[in-house]
């Protein structure tokens, strides 16, 4: 039997690792499919601190899995499928493998939230993606005009990345100015390359007959106007949803699906624990999830120890 399973291994559940691993509890970490979190789709991050120069978001993860690795910690490329939290120890399907443990720790992070339309849907790794980092090299992409939706840091530096390939950026926001910090939003809107389209909602991705990106139909809130924008892809950059489907009716939370900690990272059930985006929409910094995967790993050396007393 496990003391402590981590679900996740972005910046919450690896730090939660790391210290689990060195309280010798020898945690079984789990992976889900993106090992390394969201984080690996960032280039270079410049607010970690002790990085001065920045550091590349993979090689940040990669490290931390090191770090936790060292320790004893255990990494499993898996899944989990269903937990029953009903029973002591808990029951957990990974891939079709029980796995019993005394405590969880949900670091389950959030996936890219999507506009809601169908032609996004459909022409989804055809044109349209959520990852510049990943997709925006592609030679589909090279010295045509790209679009990229929304308004925060992530639209930002989307955009930016993009016009090292791109002819030019369409950055198209629904308000007249941008969510993103101070230092995003400025350098972004000095880029020549980069057009700010304010106040704006895209209403259609084309062309679904085709079968690939050819331009978005895009809405003026204000005009109600509709013009159409030609582009060879569309980057979505407009937030992120938890990853709690799983818990849900079971862990207490939000209507938008971010777990609620009830004492410190404890949740409502006894002995599962939450770090990290999956129940953070305010801060959702790396260095925010590392701190709360801190905190859960030392709620749950204290409750493991509660249980043995
Ligand atoms: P965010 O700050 O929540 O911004 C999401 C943006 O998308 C907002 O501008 C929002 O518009 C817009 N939006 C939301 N739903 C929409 C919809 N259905 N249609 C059109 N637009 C929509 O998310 P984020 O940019 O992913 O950033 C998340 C967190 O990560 C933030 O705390 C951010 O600081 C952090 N982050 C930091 C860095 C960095 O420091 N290098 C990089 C990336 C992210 P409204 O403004 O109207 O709400």
């Amino acid at each position: 039997m496990e003391n402590v399973v981590i679900i996740g291994t972005g910046c919450a559940g690896l730090t939660a690792a790391i210290y689990t691993a060195r309280a010798n509890l020898s945690p079984l970490v789990l992976t889900g499919l993106m090992p390394g979190g969201l984080l690996t789709t960032t280039s270079i991050v410049e607010n970690f601190p002790g990085f001065p120069e920045g550091v590349d978001g993979y090689e940040l993860m990669t490290r931390m899995q090191k770090q936790a690795e060292k320790f004893g910690a255990r990494v499993k490329f898996a899944t989990l499928e269903s937990v029953n939290l009903d029973q002591r120890p808990f029951r957990l399907d990974v891939d079709g493998d029980l796995i019993e443990t005394k405590s969880l720790i949900i670091a389950s992070g959030a996936g890219h939230k999507h506009l809601g339309l169908e032609s996004e849907d459909r022409l989804e790794k055809k044109g349209v993606t959520y990852c510049a980092t990943c997709d925006g090299a592609l030679p589909m992409f090279r010295n045509k005009p790209l679009v990229v939706v929304g308004g925060g840091d992530s639209a930002c530096e989307e955009a930016m990345y993009l016009t090292r390939f791109a002819s030019e950026v369409y950055l198209i926001h629904r308000r007249d100015s941008l969510r993103a910090s101070r230092i995003m939003a400025s350098r972004t809107l000095a880029n020549p390359k980069i057009k700010p389209v304010w106040d704006s909602l895209v209403t259609e991705v084309l062309d679904v007959n085709l079968d690939k990106v050819t331009g978005v139909r895009v809405k003026n809130l204000k005009s109600n106007e509709e013009i159409v924008l030609d582009c060879a892809g569309v980057f979505v950059a407009i937030g992120h949803v938890p990853n709690t489907k799983l818990f849900k009716g079971i862990i207490d939370m939000d209507e938008n699906g971010y777990i609620i900690p009830k004492h410190g990272t404890e949740t409502n059930v006894t002995g599962v624990f939450v770090a990290g985006d999956c129940s953070d929409h305010v801060y959702r910094q790396a260095v925010t999830a590392a701190g709360l995967g801190c905190a859960a790993a030392i709620d749950v050396e204290r409750y493991l120890a509660g249980l043995n007393s």
